[in-house]
């Protein structure tokens, strides 16, 4: 594939990060990769395990002179990280970030951007409960969209570059503006990981139900309720303060559903709950058929012998 970038700078090395620069690798479409993260131990690892051609030891190091600069940190970091890089962005390069939320970090990172910076948010659809700099890997976007969220006024060139570079990736997209972004993943993330979080913690306070016997049985649902609750802290705590409003709308109509639902179970009203349920399970089958997940028994975890 012909290159689309000479110069591209990750800023945070984890899962996404280190899963662009694979993929990057695989397609050819990057010159020059720098890399920047925090902490001195995941600078090591990614020089350690090849992750970036360059490992800089400042956020600014890494973007001077780059056509592409990606912000791969949590939400709540990207304000402090903007500040720091933007006096040495050059002109005409393109400013992106990953972030779950597109709201709040639109407001925390566009007061600093220079003038002649194109500033193209963006958001990949994939992840996994593992986070760090050893957990990315080259597929993880294969056939997965990414939610592109142009500005008022922003340069076409630079969004349809910005397209094409994530195809590249693997991944399909799309363009969304940031409101309705955040109210679409409030539904298909924010809220269903807010929901295994707390199924999760009502499962360790039951005591009724000892430790060894929610492992042992857990395959019967809750087990993939715990990988969600698995996942990063630090980002998932990021997600629901600064997706705050969208977030609350959803929790509110879930919670209105689910008294719905404990009536329905009191009253023994079956024909609500199988109409429900039938509602449900066609949603399942649209997202199969949409090619967004695995139509094999278990999600396709191998069977014991
Ligand atoms: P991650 O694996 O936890 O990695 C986060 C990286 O950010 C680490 O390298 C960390 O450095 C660095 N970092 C944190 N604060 C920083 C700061 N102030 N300055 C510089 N670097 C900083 O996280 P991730 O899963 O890749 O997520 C990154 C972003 O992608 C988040 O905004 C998240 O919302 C978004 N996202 C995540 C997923 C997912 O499923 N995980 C999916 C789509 C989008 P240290 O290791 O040195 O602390």
């Amino acid at each position: 594939m012909a290159q689309i970038y000479e110069r591209v700078a990750l800023i945070g090395l984890g899962l996404i990060a280190s899963s662009m620069y694979w993929a990057m690798k695989r397609a050819g479409v990057a010159g020059e990769v720098t890399g920047y993260a925090r902490t001195s131990g995941t600078r090591d690892v990614a020089r350690e395990i090849g992750l970036c051609d360059r490992v800089c030891e400042s956020a600014a190091e890494a973007c001077e002179g780059a056509d592409l600069v990606v912000l791969c940190v949590p939400v709540g970091a990207m304000k402090e990280v903007a500040a720091e890089i933007a006096p040495v962005l050059k002109p005409g390069a393109t400013l992106s970030d990953v972030g779950s939320v597109k709201g709040a970090v639109i407001a925390a990172v566009a007061p600093h951007l220079p003038k002649g910076v194109h500033f193209v948010p963006a958001h990949p659809l994939a992840g996994t409960e593992h986070s760090g700099p050893r957990s990315g890997f080259a597929e993880l976007f294969d056939n997965r969209w990414c939610l592109i969220v142009p500005q008022e006024g922003s340069d076409r060139t630079a969004v349809e570059r910005l397209e094409a570079f994530w195809q590249s990736l693997g991944a399909n997209t799309d363009e969304m503006d940031a409101e309705h972004h955040d109210l679409v993943l409030a539904v298909t993330s924010h809220a269903p990981h807010l929901i295994a979080y707390t199924m999760v913690g009502v499962a360790d306070d039951l005591r009724r139900v000892t430790d060894s016997e929610v492992i042992k049985y857990s395959a019967a649902g809750f087990r993939d309720f715990t990988r969600i609750a698995a996942s990063d802290p630090t980002m998932w705590r990021d997600v629901f303060l600064n997706n705050r409003q969208a977030t609350l709308e959803i929790l509110g109509r879930f919670t209105e559903e689910l008294f719905a639902l404990q009536r329905a179970i009191r009253t023994g009203d079956g024909d609500h709950l199988h109409a429900y349920f039938t509602r449900t399970r066609a949603i399942r089958r649209g997202i199969i058929e949409a090619g967004q997940d695995t139509d094999a028994p278990d999600f396709g975890r191998a069977r014991r012998p």
